[in-house]
């Protein structure tokens, strides 16, 4: 008996969860391809490929790498298509790039996998081990960190970095994996589910050059405003935070080890400086869109207080709370002596590289449906997260980590690549994760966002008892280290 049961998750009723307890329903599936095209002109003479990736950003294109490389997949036609130019990297900048990610030991496993790990810590990479995140109206902080502080906890690596790193990859994988860049997708016709009369057998794909092409299994990646999602008319669940992020490159006063990643909440929204090197971090301080504008037309040296401030002031401290948390804090320290880190001071910083200031509004989305016939979507085109928790590429690389291992098992069992039945296993175990991690960090996002004294005690209580009970810590890290 082939049976489809549908939960509906209890997040602001945020997107679906599909539990395959089988397969699938022969009813239901027509219900997931609503957008169909009938064939006009002569399909047969588009040339078609076991699977074409539309976009190349940094989780696109670990996807080409990663099913370029599967042996289950030797054979097959892939291929990446990138609207911008081939990123390549001869020789790293003498500056950094103010777009820079943290990757989670997970994504390292899967860029290793994939060949492009080596290339990127031959390149630029910065590791940290520890994480302190701390409340600015309570000072209350917890600190993430590995029981053996030789392990690394992430990276800070430049996007650009990645992508070149894939690139490279890429080229190596010619034989297995063709990449066309400036090749803009500027439209899609679907094929019907079943076996319909004048219905096209594969996705079709047309090129701003006008060429087209057509794939059994069309993956999109074309980040926050897919057009592979919006053509197939995916209902996505996104709201704008009314923030904005201000990203910049910051010298440090003084050279540290630099090996600790440091975040702040002020009721406006947090503030992180993540290392790059010995001497300068990155910056990410998300505000109101107003502060944002005002933070870039600062001079350089009121930038630099403004940031010094941020991560010092006292401002948002009171009595009551100081003296409530304080209580709180002795009473678990006699009920746990051992528990709990030692506070670290964050460094302070000296300056902002030039040119480097640049805002980002900031939003979160949610496509109800990762999959359609004969099409998944990956990344920020299925996902999109606020970048207070470092997750948003780290979810993508988990989407390709999944996709690749339910592809290559159907390769290997001779199955169809675009037959629904994997690619639902694919959705129900990617938005079971991410739809979990989404809301973690909107609940975060929210909970921080204010400054009324019920709410600060009842975070400044929860992050202490938190901070105390080391095998808590280690399932949040391990949650976000996947
Ligand atoms: C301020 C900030 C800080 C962040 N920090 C972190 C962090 O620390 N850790 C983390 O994991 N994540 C972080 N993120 C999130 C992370 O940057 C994104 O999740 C990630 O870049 C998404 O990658 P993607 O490949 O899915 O999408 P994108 O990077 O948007 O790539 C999409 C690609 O598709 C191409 N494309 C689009 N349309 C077409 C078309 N029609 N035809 C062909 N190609 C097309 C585009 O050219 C682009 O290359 C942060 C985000 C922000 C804004």
């Amino acid at each position: 008996m082939h049976r489809l049961t549908r939960a509906t998750l209890a997040f602001n009723g945020l997107g679906r969860c599909f539990v395959a307890e089988k397969q699938v329903s022969a009813i239901k599936i027509p219900s997931r391809g609503l957008v169909c095209a009938e064939h006009g002109d002569d399909y047969s003479k588009h040339e078609v490929y076991d699977v074409i990736i539309s976009g190349g950003g940094m989780v696109g294109s670990a996807m080409a790498c990663s099913l370029g490389m599967d042996p289950n997949l030797d054979g097959k036609k892939i291929l990446l298509l990138e609207a911008g130019k081939k990123k390549v990297m001869d020789k790293v900048p003498d500056t950094y790039s103010t777009r820079v990610s943290s990757i989670s030991p997970g994504s390292t496993t899967l860029l290793s996998g994939v060949g492009a790990w080596e290339h990127i810590t031959k390149m630029r990479c910065k590791p940290y081990k520890r994480m302190q995140v701390w409340d600015a109206c309570s000072d209350v902080l917890i600190t993430f960190d590995k029981d053996n502080l030789q392990d690394e906890m992430a990276h800070i690596v430049e996007n650009d970095i990645v992508v070149a790193a894939l690139t490279k990859q890429l080229d190596s994988l010619s034989d297995n994996v063709q990449v066309k860049y400036r090749s803009k997708v500027v439209g899609y016709a679907w094929p019907m589910p079943h076996q319909a009369e004048n219905s096209i057998p594969w996705v079709k794909v047309t090129l701003a050059s006008g060429e087209s092409v057509q794939t059994k299994l069309l993956i999109g990646a074309d980040g926050p405003n897919s057009m592979v999602r919006q053509e197939l008319g995916i209902p996505t669940v996104k709201w704008n935070y009314d923030q904005s992020a201000v990203v910049a490159v910051l010298h440090l006063s003084e050279p540290t080890e630099n090996n600790v990643a440091w975040q702040r909440f002020l009721p406006s929204g947090p503030i992180a400086l993540l290392p790059l090197s010995d001497t300068e971090s990155s910056l990410v301080w998300s505000t109101s869109h107003q502060q944002a504008e005002e933070l870039l037309q600062l001079d350089e040296e009121s930038f630099v207080d403004a940031v010094n401030s941020a991560f010092w002031s006292n401002e948002n401290q009171s009595e009551l709370i100081e003296t409530a948390g304080s209580l709180f804090r002795s009473t678990l320290s006699a009920i746990m002596p051992s528990a709990g880190s030692p506070r670290q001071l964050p460094p302070s910083v000296a300056g902002v590289g030039p040119k480097t200031r640049v805002m980002f509004p900031l939003g979160t989305g949610h496509a109800a449906e990762y999959i359609r016939h004969r099409v998944a979507l990956i990344g920020d085109a299925a996902h999109r997260v606020h970048p207070l928790a470092g997750q948003g590429a780290n979810l993508g690389f988990g989407d390709v980590a999944c996709l690749t291992r339910l592809l290559s098992r159907a390769a290997f069992d001779g199955k169809d690549l675009g037959a629904i039945q994997h690619l639902l296993e694919y959705e129900t175990e990617r938005q079971r994760h991410n739809l979990a991690m989404m809301a973690a960090i909107d609940l975060m996002k929210r909970l921080y966002s204010t400054n009324a004294a019920p709410v600060v005690l009842l975070r400044t209580f929860g992050v202490q008892a938190t901070n105390m009970v080391p095998a808590l810590k280690e399932q949040i890290m391990a949650f976000a280290s996947k």
